[in-house]
């Protein structure tokens, strides 16, 4: 029986891919001037771990891993009322791959003395592997269950259904448990003026691999990725024309039916 739920959350910042732009000539897309923002479903998994909090009680820290610009993530956690903020940064952050974020996301959780519940989003909004929860679990040799839709609280461990589209899979799991959720879940509250505010003024700890034990040789890339494309498109470039805007609707209407759009 967990008497103080020790509730962890994992925060992206990552590249806002909306704003991210490719070189027409090029076809390639660079991630590393492009606009950043909190990965999208990390700002559900935060509700979710206030929301377990407000209920059942308990405290909530939020872990990002990356550069020193990553403590805006950790910022907006606080306001959204995370107890505790984590930045787990060192020069070549940029570089950490998937296996070396889990491996410092698995560290720091040792490092604070473990979670019975640690929430995350079921993949960042840019690069979307879904691959850091198990991994985390993994390292960790924890259970793991992704594609959270709701999730409940006991004495012991949670239940969670998870989506397979046409059915819900209900899923029971012993703490300590790793969770991946979707924005189905819940919807984030937007936080106001003064939680920002005193968001703002809320310390971040700051971790350094070498204080999680992890040498550079541990973090060095295993995938490098080589480039980011955006495939070309062949656009028909079907024209309408007509005497009247009725002409004009009338064949558009049947150019739709010849594709096959409208019935
Ligand atoms: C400029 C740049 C260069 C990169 N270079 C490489 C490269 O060479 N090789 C390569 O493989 N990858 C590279 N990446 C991608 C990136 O480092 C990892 O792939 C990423 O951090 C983890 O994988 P994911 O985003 O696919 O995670 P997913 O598994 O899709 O994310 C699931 C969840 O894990 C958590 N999470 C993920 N990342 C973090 C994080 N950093 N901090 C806290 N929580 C997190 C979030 O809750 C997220 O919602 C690069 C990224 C950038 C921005």
């Amino acid at each position: 029986m967990v008497e103080k739920l020790r509730i962890g959350v994992a925060v992206k910042y990552g590249v806002d891919v909306s704003l991210a732009r490719a070189d027409r000539a090029t076809g390639l897309v660079s991630l590393a001037g492009a606009p950043r923002k909190t990965s999208d479903f990390d700002l559900n998994a935060v509700e979710e771990a206030v929301r377990v909090r407000e209920k059942h009680g308990g405290t909530v820290t939020a872990i990002s891993v990356g550069g020193a610009e990553a403590k805006q993530s950790l910022r907006e956690a606080y306001a959204i009322g995370a107890d505790q903020g984590v930045l787990v940064t060192a020069a070549g952050a940029a570089a950490w791959d998937s296996r070396a974020v889990a491996r410092l996301l698995a560290a720091t959780i040792k490092k604070l003395g473990g979670f019975d519940l640690f929430l995350l989003g079921e993949g960042s909004t840019d690069h979307f592997a879904g691959l850091i929860g198990p991994r985390i679990a993994a390292e960790l040799g924890v259970a793991d269950i992704a594609y959270v839709r709701k999730l409940t609280i006991g004495p012991d461990g949670v239940v969670a259904e998870k989506d397979l589209e046409k059915e819900i899979e209900v899923l029971k799991a012993k703490y300590p448990v790793v969770v991946a959720v979707g924005q189905e879940i819940n919807t984030p509250r937007v936080p106001n003026f003064m939680a920002n505010l005193k968001a703002s003024k809320k310390d971040v700890q700051t971790l350094a691999p070498a204080d999680l034990g992890l040498a550079p040789e541990a973090l060095a890339p295993a995938v490098l990725i080589d480039r980011t494309a955006v495939p070309e498109v062949p656009r028909k470039r079907t024209t309408v024309s007509g005497a009247t805007p009725a002409e004009v609707a009338g064949k558009l209407v049947e150019a739709l039916k010849g594709e096959g759009v409208l019935a």
